[in-house]
C-alpha cells in the first residue's frame, strides 16, 4: 500500500518540494517533500533519507507540489551551516559536467567537514574575574600571573593548572571564590583577522607596476585572470600580497584563497603571511586532523577567515565571497589530482574566479603552456617581473655533458660537479644536488638470474631503501623487508641495487668529503611538518653543508647562503617509459628551472650545474641560454601540430578489471560504443604503461578532438550508453597529465 492515499496527490494542497543534491556519487538531485513547519531555502544544508540511511545534501531547487508519485520528507535542516552561495552551487554543477564527474561526487568535495554543519561543540573556559583573592598563596599567586582577560583565550581550568604547576584544586578554589569566572563558549575558534595596513618591503619599479595591475584587478570586481610571470626569487609572492591587502582594504568581506602545491606549505611560508598581515591565515591540507579541517570549514563558511592557504581541495572550501584567488606555482603538477574526483586546480580555480566574478592570480617562473598560450592570446593579462631585486642576479648555468666529463665506476658526481662542491665547501656556502629519485637505488635485480624485483599485485619495479631496509613500491606505497635470498632462484646474497637514489648519492658525498654535513631532503625523510620545519631550519641556520634532495627541495624555498645546485641526473625526466607524455620536456625545463633558481637568491651570486647525456636536447638548451620563451614556442608548435592542447582537447579513459580477459573484454565494449563524431580521434585501447595495479589489469584509451568539441561531453554520453560488469572500473579523465 502507498504511504500517501491516491487522492492527496489528485486532490491534495500545493506542497513545497526540494530538489535536495546529494553529496554521494549520484548525478542529480533528488525531489524530497518539506514539512510545513520547516523553512528551506536554496543552498540550506539538510538530512535525507536514502534508502535506510540519513544522508547530507544541499537544496538545489525548490518547487511546488504535488509531486506525481510519493515523496519522504526532508529530515533536517542543519540551521547551523551557512547556506551554500549560488556561485558555490553553479561552480559543482559547472566542474562536475566539465571532469565528467558526478554532481554528488563534485559536492562531497565541499563537504569535507560533517562536523562543520553541526553546532560548533563547546567548552568551558576560565578567565580572571572582578573579585579580589581572599587569601594569596604561591600557589594562586602562579595562577593569576598567567590567567587569562577572557574566556576568548580558550583556556580550561586543567589547562591553566597545568601551565600553572599547580593543582586543579588551586585553580577551583579560586573560582569558588569569585577571583576566576567560568564561561561556556565553542571550542572552534576565530582565525586573527589580517590587517591590510602592515608595509612590506619597498618595491622594486617593477614590482610596483606589477602590484598596482594586480590591484586595479581586485578592485574592479570582474573576473580578471592573470598571469604573474616571474624569474624565480623575482618577488612574485611580495607582488601579490599587495593584491590580497587591496582585497582586504578594498570590501570588509572579500575572502582570498591562496592555493600552493602540497608540498610548499611551510612554517616558512606561514610565517611570510603572518609577518606580512599581523596573523597567521587559516590553513588548509591534507594532513589537517579532524578538529582543524571543522574549524576551516565553519570560519571560512561564515566568512570571518579572511586569507585561506591551501592545497587544491580548499577551492572546495565554502567561501562566502570569494574575490581573489592565487594559484602560486601555477604549473605546478600536483595541482591535478588524478583520484577520485579527477581535476585539475589551476583550470578549476579559473572556472571559479570567473563564475564569481573575481581576480584569479596564476603565478610562476615557468608558466605552463597551457597558460602562456592563453597570456600569449589576450585571454590572459600577462604581468612579467624579469629581475630579481637588490643584489641577488639569477644563477649561471653550467653543463656537466656526462659524455665527456664522466663520474668515476660507480659514482655519479661529474669531476665538475665534485670540485664545485669542494670550492663551495671551502668557500663556507651551502650546496643542493638534486636527484628526483627516493631511497637508495630505482632498482633491484639478482646477480645469479637477473630477475627485477616487481611488486606482488602491480607492474613497477621495487626501490630499495636502504635507510630502513625496505623494498617499496612508490606507487601503491606496498613495502617488504629485503629479502637475503633472491625470491626467484634462491641464491644468497645476490641482490643488488642499480642506480642512484638520494641515499646513495649521500654515500657518495659522504665518501668525497669527509667531515661535510651532509643531509638527505626528501618524502622519507620529512614525513611530516615537523621533520619537514627541521630540515629547512637546519638549512636556514647553516648546519647543513650539501643537501640532497628530491622535488622537496626543488620548489619554493630562499636558503641565502645556497649558491651551487647540481642536478644530478637532469634527463631523468626525459628517458623512456614517458614517451607519451606531452609534457615530457615541459616538465624537465621547468624543474630544472625551479631547482636551479634556489641558487643565489640573496647577495651572494650562485651557479647551477646541470649533468646531463642529452646536451642537445630542446629543454636543457633553452635552460642554458636562459630562453624558456624559445623553448615553450617551439613546444607549442609540436602540440598545434599535433593538435594537442590547448590546440584541441585530449582525454584519457583507463578500464580496469580483475583479470587480463575481463580488462580486454571491457575495452573492446566500449570502443564499440563510441559515438561517431567527425574531429574526434581515438587511440587504442591499449594495456596501460602501469598495465596492473593493486591487482587490477588496466587499458588506456586517449581520446583527442579539434577545439570547438565539447569533449566532455562527448564522454559523459559515451559512458552513459555502454553497459559493462558492475566489477569493470571506468576513470575518465579529461585534459590528462598522467600517462601511466
Ligand atoms: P618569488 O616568489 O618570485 O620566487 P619571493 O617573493 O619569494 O620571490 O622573493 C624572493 C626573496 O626576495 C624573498 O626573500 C623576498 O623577501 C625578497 N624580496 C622580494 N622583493 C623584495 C624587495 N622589494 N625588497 C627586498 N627584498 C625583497
Amino acid at each position: 500500500m502507498s504511504l500517501f492515499p491516491e487522492t492527496e496527490f489528485q486532490l491534495g494542497p500545493e506542497y513545497q518540494i526540494a530538489s535536495v543534491l546529494i553529496s554521494m556519487p549520484l548525478p542529480e538531485a533528488f525531489d524530497y517533500r518539506v514539512h510545513e513547519d520547516m523553512k528551506v531555502e536554496l543552498g540550506s544544508f539538510v538530512t535525507v533519507p536514502l534508502g535506510p540511511r540519513s544522508v547530507t545534501g544541499v537544496v538545489w531547487g525548490i518547487k511546488k507540489g504535488p509531486a506525481k508519485r510519493p515523496l519522504k520528507y526532508v529530515e533536517e535542516v542543519l540551521e547551523a551551516a551557512p547556506l551554500m552561495p549560488k556561485v558555490t552551487r553553479d561552480f559543482v554543477e559547472r566542474a562536475a559536467k566539465y571532469t565528467c564527474t558526478p554532481m554528488g561526487s563534485m559536492l562531497a568535495m565541499c563537504l569535507r567537514s560533517k562536523e562543520a554543519l553541526q553546532p560548533s561543540p563547546t567548552e568551558t573556559y576560565v578567565y580572571r574575574g572582578e573579585g579580589d583573592v581572599p587569601r594569596m598563596t604561591p600557589a594562586r599567586q602562579k595562577v593569576l600571573d598567567i590567567a587569562p582577560e577572557n574566556a576568548d583565550a580558550g583556556i580550561t581550568s586543567a589547562e591553566l593548572a597545568r601551565r600553572s604547576d599547580v593543582s586543579t584544586g588551586v585553580v577551583k578554589g579560586l573560582v569558588d571564590c569569585g577571583v576566576l569566572e567560568l564561561q561556556e563558549a565553542p571550542i572552534d575558534k576565530p582565525f586573527g583577522q589580517p590587517n591590510s595596513e602592515l608595509k612590506g618591503f619597498d618595491l622594486t619599479a617593477e614590482q610596483q607596476a606589477g602590484a598596482d595591475a594586480l590591484c586595479e584587478a581586485v578592485r574592479s570586481k570582474e573576473f580578471k585572470p592573470i598571469l604573474l610571470d616571474g624569474v624565480t626569487g623575482s618577488g612574485k609572492t611580495e607582488v601579490y600580497f599587495e593584491a590580497i591587502a587591496e582585497a582586504l582594504r578594498s570590501d570588509p568581506t572579500a575572502q582570498i584563497l591562496v592555493l600552493l602545491p602540497e608540498i610548499a606549505l611551510t612554517q616558512a611560508v606561514r610565517e611570510r603571511f603572518e609577518n606580512r598581515f599581523g596573523a597567521a591565515p587559516a590553513e588548509w591540507h591534507s594532513n589537517a586532523t579532524q578538529k582543524e579541517r571543522r574549524r576551516v570549514w565553519r570560519e571560512v563558511g561564515a566568512g570571518r577567515a579572511r586569507i585561506v592557504v591551501g592545497a587544491r581541495s580548499a577551492l572546495f572550501l565554502p567561501f562566502q565571497n570569494l574575490r581573489l584567488i592565487i594559484v602560486d606555482e601555477e604549473h605546478d603538477g600536483s595541482y591535478k589530482q588524478d583520484e577520485g574526483a579527477v581535476y585539475q586546480g589551476r583550470d578549476l580555480s579559473v572556472m571559479r574566479a570567473h563564475l564569481g566574478s573575481a581576480t584569479v592570480v596564476l603565478a610562476s617562473a615557468t608558466p605552463s603552456l597551457e597558460t602562456l598560450a592563453n597570456a600569449y592570446q589576450g585571454r590572459y593579462q600577462h604581468i612579467k617581473l624579469l629581475a630579481r631585486p637588490g643584489a641577488a642576479v639569477l644563477p649561471e648555468i653550467l653543463l656537466a655533458d656526462m659524455k665527456e666529463n664522466p663520474p668515476e665506476k660507480d659514482c655519479w658526481l661529474s669531476p665538475l660537479l665534485v670540485d664545485a662542491l669542494e670550492q663551495n665547501l671551502d668557500a663556507g656556502e651551502q650546496s643542493l644536488l638534486y636527484l628526483n629519485r627516493r631511497g637508495y637505488a630505482p632498482l633491484v635485480i639478482c646477480k645469479g638470474c637477473g630477475e627485477r624485483l616487481k611488486a606482488p599485485d602491480t607492474e613497477s619495479w621495487l626501490t630499495e631503501h636502504r635507510y630502513t631496509g625496505m623494498l617499496v613500491c612508490h606507487l601503491t606505497g606496498f613495502s617488504m623487508k629485503k629479502p637475503v635470498n633472491c625470491p626467484h632462484c634462491g641464491a644468497a646474497d645476490s641482490l643488488m641495487g642499480v642506480g642512484p637514489g638520494v641515499e646513495r648519492l649521500a654515500e657518495e658525498v659522504r665518501g668525497l668529503f669527509q667531515g661535510a654535513r651532509v643531509e638527505v631532503f626528501s618524502s622519507d625523510t620529512a614525513r611530516n611538518p615537523e621533520e619537514l620545519n627541521g630540515i629547512i631550519s637546519r638549512m636556514e641556520q647553516g648546519d647543513v653543508d650539501i643537501l640532497i634532495g628530491t622535488q622537496i627541495a626543488a620548489k619554493g624555498h630562499n636558503f641565502p647562503n645556497l649558491t651551487l645546485v647540481g642536478a644530478v641526473d637532469a634527463d631523468s625526466g626525459l628517458k623512456g617509459g614517458q614517451g607519451s607524455d606531452l609534457r615530457a620536456g615541459e616538465r624537465t625545463f621547468q624543474l630544472l628551472s625551479q631547482v636551479s633558481g634556489r641558487a643565489g637568491r640573496a647577495s651572494k651570486p650562485g651557479r647551477a650545474i646541470i649533468q646531463t647525456y642529452s646536451a642537445e636536447s630542446p629543454s636543457i638548451q633553452a635552460l642554458l641560454a636562459n630562453d624558456r620563451d624559445w623553448f615553450m614556442e617551439l613546444e607549442m608548435q609540436s602540440r598545434e601540430d599535433l593538435g594537442f592542447p590547448p590546440y584541441g582537447r585530449l582525454a584519457a579513459v583507463v578500464l580496469s578489471a580483475e583479470n587480463s580477459l575481463a580488462a580486454d573484454d571491457a575495452a573492446a565494449t566500449f570502443v564499440r560504443g563510441a559515438p561517431n563524431v567527425d574531429g574526434v580521434d581515438i587511440w587504442g585501447p591499449a594495456p596501460a604503461p602501469i598495465a596492473v595495479l593493486r591487482g587490477r589489469h588496466r587499458r588506456r584509451l586517449l581520446i583527442r578532438s579539434n577545439r570547438n568539441i565539447d569533449l566532455s561531453a562527448y564522454l559523459s554520453s559515451w559512458r552513459e550508453r555502454i553497459k559493462l560488469s558492475s566489477s569493470v572500473r571506468v576513470s575518465l579523465d579529461i585534459e590528462p597529465y598522467s600517462f601511466m
